[in-house]
């Protein structure tokens, strides 16, 4: 069928797959403890797609011209035999790219595992280093070593590791240089994310938000940074290296310089819903069509058709939607 454009243009290139509605971890800006508590029912097992379902999707959406693939949650490595899934996307051969998103408290046990089925490359959120920020920002289960193993135990096993950084204003600003310095001492490439407005219960407010600019005027205090153009379009971070090194950092300002634009993501929920904006409601179900037997010319051509009356750039509208939408939440849909 080959490549899909929505209503502005915008074709697909990167899919990000949600493996689990379920996490260990209770960040502040995600999944707030007071609201996902001990009684807080997630998605039962039937609902959630099976491995087969999952590589099926992959498969689809590789022939209507995706060439990314990113596997999130939720908690990605709560899912069951994880490893056995990343092989299966792996074999398919359609990606150039296959990556995984994990909060990195179960990293230490599974990255050899998840390198020997055919990943290479990871992301690990970690958005502090002091003890006490990390633990209130990410809900006090986890500790910044279990994470820090974690990554040491990625990159001895020879996976390519990043790491992702949600700042906000007044809680870890103070963190932006001393991850900085982490990352660039271990090599890896580090994002700073702006904290957004996902789903319906994190209190997001403009004034919590300590954008990009103000990111990079802090990382500049400390290091030489030169701007890196971006590898293509639609590529949603702001890059610089430091003179004459290969290190990285991204900053992505989906608030204060919107990239909708250029947004190529599709997003498919654990239970199977095809998303064509990070702020969506219900999503398109595309579980029960497979389930009723559709052969994949028949989900190509609905997936093309969802793609294709796709109109989303929340983000740019932002003022106008914000208070009157029901929003997913970010450990259902993925990040
Ligand atoms: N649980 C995994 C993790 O935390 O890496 C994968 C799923 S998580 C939803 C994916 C990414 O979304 C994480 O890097 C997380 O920091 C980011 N994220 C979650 N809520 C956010 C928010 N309100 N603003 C910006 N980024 C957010
Ligand atoms: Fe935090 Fe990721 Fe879990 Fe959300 S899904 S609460 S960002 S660890
Ligand atoms: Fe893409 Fe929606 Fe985010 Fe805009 S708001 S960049 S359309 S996911």
């Amino acid at each position: 069928m080959g490549q899909v454009k929505d209503s502005l243009g915008r074709p697909i290139r990167d899919l990000r797959i949600s493996v689990t509605d379920r996490c260990n971890f209770r960040c502040k800006y995600c999944m707030p403890a007071e609201i996902f508590g001990p009684r807080y029912s997630f998605l039962p097992k039937r609902q959630i797609l099976t491995f087969e379902e999952i590589t099926r999707l992959a498969k689809i959406f590789s022939f209507l011209g995706t060439l990314k693939l990113r596997i999130t949650g939720g908690e990605p490595l709560l899912r069951r035999d994880l490893p056995l899934l990343v092989k299966m996307l792996c074999e398919l051969g359609e990606y150039e790219d296959i990556a995984l998103t994990t909060n990195g408290y179960l990293l230490s046990k599974y990255a050899k595992e998840l390198f020997d089925s055919g990943l290479k490359r990871i992301t690990v959120s970690l958005d502090s280093l002091k003890e006490t920020t990390f633990k209130y920002m990410n809900g006090g289960v986890s500790s910044v070593q279990d994470v820090a193993k974690g990554i040491e135990a990625a990159i001895g096993a020879g996976l390519c590791v990043k790491i992702n950084v949600v700042v906000q204003k007044g809680v870890n600003e103070d963190q932006i240089i001393p991850i900085a310095e982490y990352g660039n001492n271990l090599g890896i490439n580090t994002r700073f994310i702006e904290f957004m407005d996902v789903g319906n219960h994190n209190k997001w407010i403009e004034e919590k938000v300590f954008s990009a600019r103000n990111i990079l005027k802090v990382l500049k205090s400390k290091f030489s940074l030169e701007a890196i153009g971006s590898n293509y379009r639609g590529e949603v971070a702001q890059r610089y290296r430091v003179n004459g090194s290969s290190w990285e950092i991204g900053l992505i300002s989906s608030i204060t310089k919107p990239f909708c634009q250029d947004c190529s993501r599709a997003r498919v929920s654990a239970d199977g819903h095809v998303f064509t904006c990070l702020f969506g409601t219900n999503g398109f179900d595309i579980r029960s069509h497979m389930r009723k037997g559709l052969d994949d010319d028949d989900l190509m051509g609905l997936i093309s058709k969802i793609w294709a009356q796709r109109k989303d750039k929340y983000s740019e509208d932002r003022a106008l939607l914000r208070d009157n939408l029901e929003k997913v939440e970010m450990h259902h849909i993925g990040g």
